[in-house]
Formats: structure tokens, C-alpha cells, sequence
């Protein structure tokens, strides 16, 4: 079952507004059984939506749109899908008279522009506004349904949750999408690619993506069922990933590697503290992005001077002398302080380049050590992160994450 969604306004083709509507559409259309085929985006253009209407009531057995049914000269969608629907417009006298009730209540006297918002296209049942003025519209055309919504998001998700929702899941007919996500850190897109696709291959019926973002893969496994299917098919598969992938998936649900750290530390009961040089605090920030991360996260120094480092988190003068701020030794010293100082059970340190100054011929822009410290270890990585500044602090944070959960999991991998 085909949905497709179009969002009208000008300023959604401009580069200060994004069209965020169809994101929620999307979300609530697949719960009901839509697979959204087609999502476009048309000015204020009467010429434009209707032709592109023309085209949507050919394919799609559901059509939303949404803005453009606000009062003014701009809003033209009422009159546009009249004219692609070949039906007339007329004034709806119920919807006129609470229109002038609303803005007496507010103790306005209604402008003559507002009874635009009363038109409603010939055969149209009204989908009423809890929250704002402009009413929602609902049509049917040979066989092919048409939702009319408003822009806001607010009156959009109102209107759509409480009468479009219901319609669109009868005209599902108990379709249902299920999905599974699995998230990983420590190989390639490429990579992943080659290795999951002799198996996905095998399974045409499923929908699988691959999402890379900055140091982080997700792979996205997503069924249609009919009323009544059970989704076996959709495990056998998540298993074979799974299994092909192994240690690198961090998690089979839909959740953050800092959620995950903060299982691990939790269950075992352990703390943490960070030495952050070159990230700057952002892997503090993402392990307290979990609620309830103070139970565990004691507390993180942002130590760029070496002052800093040998003062607050007790690295030897020498140690950073000899080896250098940005070294093997300055970063197993770091996780050793840093724990010892917060007394926590657990030290993380980072010490790198982030550029674009700074680098040399042995220690390159890019270059990042990174310690480790509990009870008994005390371990170190190095890594070399290409990219602008930002990359290699967001890339380097990431590692972090994925190298503290490796050292938290209870099979531990090590340098
Ligand atoms: P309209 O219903 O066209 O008068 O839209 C009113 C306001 O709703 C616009 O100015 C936008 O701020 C917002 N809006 C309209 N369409 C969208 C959309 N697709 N996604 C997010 N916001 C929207
Ligand atoms: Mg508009």
C-alpha cells in the first residue's frame, strides 16, 4: 500500500526552513501500513501542486498534504486540489460560524480573509483543528484517498493522530512494518557492505539499509507483514548479521553507544572519569546524555596544558618531557591519574591533534593516543583520524566510546 506525502509552502524551498512535517508522516504512515513511495516539496505555486497532484491521484492510494490552507493569498492548496480534483469549492456556514466564535472568544471581530478558512472542497468531510484555525480535509477519488492538513507541526500532529490515523490504519487493512536496527563501530561501510550482502541477498523481501555517520554504522532491517505474518524471517536474518559481524555491533536495539557504556558500568557496578585533551569534554557530554549517568560518571578534566596534566591528573614532568603531550605514555598516565583523582574504578584519557596546526612529520594532524586504566590494566590505542578539526574530535569521541565499551564488556579486547 503506496502513500505519498507533499509538503506545500515557499519557505520550505528556501535554505532557512525544512520541511520536518513528512518526517512524522512517515513515522505514523508505515505504523498504519503505508509505505511512503514519493515525499516532494512545491512552492506556493497553484500550477505546480496541481500538476503535481495530477500525478500523485495516478500512483498512490493515499496522498498528505500538508500547508497552505492557512487564510492569506499564499495559502493555495483548497483551491489547487479543487482544480486537480475537478470539483468545486463552497463556503461551509458550520465552520464560518465557529471560526467567528473562536476569535470572539478572543475578542477579535473575524477579518474578511478568514472565511477562506470555511471553503471546503466539494465532498470533503472535515477533519476539525483542536488547536489552531485552518480545518483539515478528507477526500476520496476513485479509489485513492487525499488527507488536507496544516502546516504547523503542532496542528499537523494533532489533527493527524486523532483523524487521519484511524482512517489510514482501516485503509491499511492490518499491514504492519517491523524493523530491526544494529548499530556498530570498528569496520568500514565497505567493508560491512561485502561481508552482509551475500546474506541479505538472500532475503529480497527485506528492506536493508546501511547508515554511516561519523564513526558509527547502523544497519537498518525493515518487513511489511500481512495481517497475522510473523515476522521468522526478519530474526533469521538479524541472526546471521549478527553473527557474521560479531563484537563490533555494540547494540540490537535502537540505542546510543553512551546507553550502552552505561548498562555495562552499571551492571558491574564500576565508576568512571575522564582526561579529555583534543575532545574537549564532548565524551563527558555524551556519557551523561543518559539520565542517571551521575551514578556512575564521577567527573572529567579538560586538561590541554601540561600544567594541567601533571598538577590535576598527576602526569610525571618527565614522562610528558621525554614522550611528549600526545603520546603512549602521556595517555595510559592520564587514565591512570584521572582515576586515582576521582577515585573512580575506571580512567579514560585522550591526548591528540585535532589540527589543523600542530602536526609534524612523526606526529601528524589526525594522530590520537588513548588510555585506559582500572584496578589491574592499563592499556593504550593509537589511532590517525583524517579530516577537518571537527572530524577528528567528533571521529576521536567516538573511538573513545567504542574503545571503552570493548575494555567495560566482560570479554575484554586489548591493544
Ligand atoms: P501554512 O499551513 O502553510 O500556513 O504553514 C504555516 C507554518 O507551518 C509555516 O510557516 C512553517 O513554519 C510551518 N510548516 C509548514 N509546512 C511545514 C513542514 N512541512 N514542516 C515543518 N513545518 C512546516
Ligand atoms: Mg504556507
Amino acid at each position: 500500500m503506496e502513500a505519498e506525502i507533499i509538503a506545500i509552502g515557499s519557505e520550505l524551498l528556501t535554505p532557512d526552513r525544512v520541511d520536518t512535517n513528512s518526517l512524522y508522516l512517515t513515522e505514523k504512515l508505515n505504523q498504519a501500513g503505508f509505505e511512503v513511495r514519493l515525499k516532494s516539496i512545491v512552492g506556493d505555486n497553484a500550477a505546480d501542486l496541481e500538476n503535481l497532484l495530477r500525478a500523485a491521484l495516478q500512483r498512490s492510494r493515499l496522498i498528505v498534504l500538508c500547508g497552505g490552507l492557512g487564510p492569506t493569498e499564499d495559502d493555495l492548496t483548497r483551491s489547487a486540489t479543487a482544480a486537480a480534483l475537478h470539483r468545486r469549492i463552497m463556503l461551509n456556514e458550520e465552520i464560518l460560524e465557529s471560526l467567528r466564535r473562536r476569535f470572539a472568544l478572543r475578542g477579535y471581530r473575524m477579518a474578511k480573509i478568514n472565511e477562506r478558512q470555511a471553503e471546503v472542497i466539494q465532498g470533503a468531510e472535515i477533519l476539525d483543528n483542536p488547536v489552531g484555525t485552518a480545518p483539515g480535509m478528507w477526500l476520496e477519488e476513485a479509489g485513492v484517498y487525499l488527507a488536507l492538513l496544516p502546516g504547523p507541526p503542532r496542528e499537523l500532529k494533532a489533527m493527524f493522530e486523532s483523524q487521519v490515523m484511524p482512517r489510514a490504519i482501516t485503509l491499511g487493512g492490518g499491514r504492519r512494518s517491523e524493523k530491526r536496527t544494529f548499530s556498530l563501530q570498528g569496520l568500514p561501510e565497505s567493508e560491512v557492505d561485502t561481508r552482509i550482502a551475500p546474506i541479505y541477498k538472500d532475503y529480497p523481501q527485506i528492506q536493508t539499509t546501511i547508515l554511516a555517520a561519523r564513526g558509527c554504522i547502523s544497519i537498518r532491517l525493515q518487513r511489511w507483514l500481512a495481517p497475522g505474518e510473523e515476522p521468522a524471517d526478519l530474526e533469521e536474518l538479524a541472526g546471521r548479521i549478527r553473527q557474521e559481524l560479531g563484537d563490533v555491533v555494540f547494540t540490537t536495539a535502537d540505542e546510543a553507544l553512551e546507553e550502552v557504556i552505561g548498562r555495562l558500568l552499571r551492571q558491574s557496578g564500576r565508576s568512571i572519569a575522564v582526561a579529555e585533551s583534543c575532545t574537549a569534554g564532548s565524551i563527558g557530554s555524551a556519557i551523561t546524555r543518559v539520565p542517571g549517568s551521575s551514578d556512575y560518571f564521577h567527573g572529567g578534566v579538560l586538561c590541554y596544558s601540561n600544567e594541567l596534566k601533571s598538577e590535576l591528573c598527576g602526569v610525571p614532568r618527565e614522562l610528558l618531557e621525554k614522550h611528549g603531550t600526545v603520546s603512549a605514555e602521556v595517555a595510559e598516565a592520564l587514565a591512570r591519574g584521572v582515576r586515582l583523582v576521582a577515585r573512580s574504578n575506571v580512567g579514560l584519557a585522550v591526548s591528540g591533534i585535532a589540527g589543523p596546526g600542530g602536526g609534524s612529520e612523526q606526529k601528524p594532524v589526525g594522530l590520537v593516543y588513548f588510555g585506559l586504566a582500572d584496578e589491574e590494566r592499563c592499556i593504550h590505542m593509537r589511532r590517525i583520524f583524517a579530516g577537518d578539526r571537527d572530524t577528528v574530535r567528533d571521529l576521536a569521541t567516538m573511538f573513545a566510546l567504542g574503545y571503552l565499551r570493548r575494555f567495560l564488556m566482560p570479554t575484554e579486547v586489548d591493544s
